[in-house]
């Protein structure tokens, strides 16, 4: 049963004219799916309403036509059209007793109007402040604008009545919704009674909330999602003038929902941002009002949430995250099974489906956004089919989460492992400057198999092709891994680089393995992902004098889809790390490194004593080729299938090794489905 010490977390509370039946608040996120994949993110909310969340959120809704953030896919509310969409998700979300709540979001100076081709309105004319430094610039809203502004959300608001929903969250935070350009002296540069003085900059919120009581305040919430501190210097709005805001309204929205003025800051993965890191520019705001405090922080630790609103820091415990990679969250909590909890592990992954403009995925939970295309749900898995065993051979995440959703459909199953340790690269990976909370990966799954009566783990078993002949498994699932290769191929070279071999050449699996060069080291990424930002800086906190060089014109490229690309840039210059970017390695070189232009191709040279190959990876899929030369002996030995799944079918992302893992699980002796789509999708119905 609960533990009794979280019960203020169960305790109903009020938020307007309603109440939430308990203080899990699923805080808008958004799932790469929106507008484009209603039913899967519709499910996706349904998920949660299961798992017990109180109040649940859609992600944000462009309310207007005028302001939209193409290409990024979100949902929309333009017309009565987009009604039956957002009453589906409503309607999932209110389920089992939750508040739905949609988020109404006019992107400003944050909208830059690709699909729409109308000139975007902002509190004041400045370039578009999206990712992507669109070249487009905003028109000044005049009164007439405002006028009109201030009709289109009340026209959203009772759209988003009869589309169901509880709670309208008005958006201005992260800088994306147009409250926070008008807060912010940064973006309201205006010298009439919408500009200057904080009175004057929080006029136009208080005419839209009264307008929007006045239209549904009966029977809707009213919540003001605000900027927690823009860090942006003196013009930008602060922690300190955001309490001055809600002083003096402090009877405005229904509740206060806070968060940081950018969304990097307020969505910083565990590498740069531990669990409640915004305490502090919350703590002391509810004195200031009457009304509920909602703020996040990647929280998964009960302990954590049942202390903030104990002491009152809090009244509800808001998640994104959490309740991504489990859904199941609050209900875990109720039911007293902490351990159960899939905690977050702060790698951001999710976020790239939005930034990609692809359906998202979670590190930790395989099945988010995949509840409706696939049918997979968080918590079940589908029934076993015919056969009872199988082997799973390598022990990563793929083999962790094969092993886990085999045994939840109940398969019999043996785990072999070459070395001594569950995780595979994640059990190194962890280990890591910054990335120890990635370890929950394989913690999560050890303590689920070490619940599970049916499955057997072996460890220190390397196995051979012929080990497995003799055991007899139905099925074989190789899930061995990969490794980094030392001979520079990758993006700039797609054959192996000339190499002297007098220069010493290090990969990552070396240094996670503890064996480290020393002096000027040469770190070449052409990764592009966390591991070379990571390897480099733990070279220099090593002693090495560390020049990273990269074909790309950012430091580790693809972490700006995990919102953490300038943090990494930051962090490397503070460890001494000498940055070069726009430059690849021609070859390699007994006294250093022989660099060129991507662009003009002009050649240089960087003396070192070492290199560090951060390239690609290959899979190690020796064992599964093995095996698949011996097919002729696999119906003597009783199998029926192999397969190579994870990164030793393919090397990717953490995220992918899980997925595949899962996918082969619920896969396993189900009937072929030939060349039909193997997910669910909606096609846009003919005009
Ligand atoms: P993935 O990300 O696909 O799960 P990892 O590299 O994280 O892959 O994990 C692969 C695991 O497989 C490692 O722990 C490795 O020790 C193990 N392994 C590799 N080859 C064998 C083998 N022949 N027999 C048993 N285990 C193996
Ligand atoms: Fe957390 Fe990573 Fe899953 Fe996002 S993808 S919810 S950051 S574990």
């Amino acid at each position: 049963m609960r533990n009794p010490n979280y019960d203020i977390l169960f305790e109903p509370a009020k938020i307007g004219p309603l109440t939430a039946k308990n203080r899990f608040y699923q805080v808008p996120h958004c799932n790469g799916g929106g507008y484009r994949d209603p039913t899967a993110a519709a499910t996706m909310r349904g998920i949660k309403a299961e798992g017990g969340w109180g109040v649940i959120f859609t992600e944000q809704t462009e309310m207007h036509h005028t302001s939209e953030i193409t290409p990024f896919i979100e949902l929309r509310l333009w017309d009565d059209a987009d009604i039956p969409a957002l009453r589906r998700m409503s309607e999932a979300m209110k389920t089992r007793g939750a508040l739905a709540g949609i988020q109404l979001a006019y992107s400003g100076i944050n909208g830059p109007n690709l699909y729409s081709k109308e000139v975007p309105l902002a509190p004041s004319a400045l370039p578009i402040r999206t990712f992507t430094n669109d070249p487009v610039q905003a028109r000044a809203l005049d009164k007439t604008d405002i006028k009109d502004l201030r009709r289109w959300f009340v026209n959203a608001a009772k759209r988003s009545k009869l589309a169901g929903f509880d709670l309208i969250c008005l958006y201005g935070a992260h800088g994306f919704g147009i409250f926070q350009h008008f807060l912010s002296r940064a973006t309201n540069q205006r010298t009439d009674e919408y500009g200057g003085s904080l009175e004057n900059r929080a006029r136009f919120v208080n005419e839209v909330i009264a307008d929007m009581r006045d239209a549904v305040g009966d029977t809707m919430a009213l919540t003001l999602r605000v900027s927690l501190d823009e860090h942006i210097g003196k013009l930008g709005f602060s922690n300190s003038e955001l309490r001055e805001f809600i002083e003096m309204n402090a009877d405005l929205p229904d509740l206060w929902d806070l968060a940081h003025g950018t969304w990097e800051d307020c969505s910083g993965p565990s590498r740069f941002k531990d669990e409640a890191a915004q305490e502090t520019l919350v703590t002391g705001i509810r004195e200031l009002s009457a009304k509920p405090v909602v703020g996040v922080g990647r929280f998964t630790s009960p302990d954590v949430m049942a202390r903030l609103v104990r002491q009152g820091v809090l009244d509800f415990i808001g998640c994104a995250r959490p309740s991504i990679a489990d859904p199941f969250l609050p209900k875990k909590i109720e039911e007293g099974r902490i351990e159960d909890i899939r905690e977050c592990i702060g790698c951001n992954i999710c976020i790239t489906g939005d930034m990609t403009m692809s359906i998202s995925r979670c590190t930790q939970n395989p099945t988010f956004m995949e509840e409706w295309r696939k049918g997979w749900h968080p918590e079940t898995m589908n029934a076993k089919g015919d056969s009872s065993n199988v082997l799973i051979v390598g022990a990563g995440p793929a083999g962790l989460e094969a092993a886990r959703a085999l045994s939840v459909r109940g398969y019999d199953v043996a785990l072999a492992e070459a070395g001594t340790t569950l995780g595979g690269r994640v059990a190194k990976e962890r280990l890591l400057p910054g990335l120890s909370a990635w370890g929950r990966v394989a913690d999560y799954r050890e303590y689920q198999l070490s619940q599970r009566p049916n499955v057997e783990t072996y460890f220190d078993s390397k196995l051979s092709a012929e080990e497995i002949l003799e055991f007899g498994f139905e099925h074989v699932a190789i899930a061995t891994g990969a490794h980094w290769r030392a001979d520079g191929v990758s993006r700039q070279h797609v054959v192996p680089m000339p190499a002297d071999p007098a220069m010493p050449v290090y990969t990552p699996d070396d240094i996670m393995a503890g064996k480290l060069p020393t002096g000027e080291v040469v770190l070449f990424d052409d990764d592009h992902y966390y591991m070379g930002g990571v390897i480099a800086e733990l070279l220099a906190k090593a002693g090495c004098k560390v020049t990273l060089i990269t074909p790309s014109a950012y430091v580790s490229d693809w972490t700006r889809n995990t919102l953490e690309q300038g943090a990494i840039h930051a962090r490397l210059i503070e460890a001494g790390v000498k940055i070069v970017l726009n430059t690849g390695i021609a070859a390699l070189a007994a006294d250093g490194v022989e660099t060129e232009c991507v662009y003009t191709g002009a050649k240089g040279h960087v003396p070192c004593a070492a290199v560090a190959m951060v390239a690609s990876r290959i899979g190690d899929d020796a064992l599964y080729q093995d095996l698949m030369a011996r097919q002729d002996n696999w119906a003597d030995a009783g199998i029926k299938s192999v397969k190579v799944i994870g990164d030793a079918c393919a090397p990717g992302p953490i995220a992918w090794a899980t997925y595949a893992g899962h996918r082969y699980a619920r896969e396993l002796d189900m009937p072929d489905i030939g060349d039909a789509l193997p997910f669910r999708r909606e096609v846009t119905e003919l005009a």
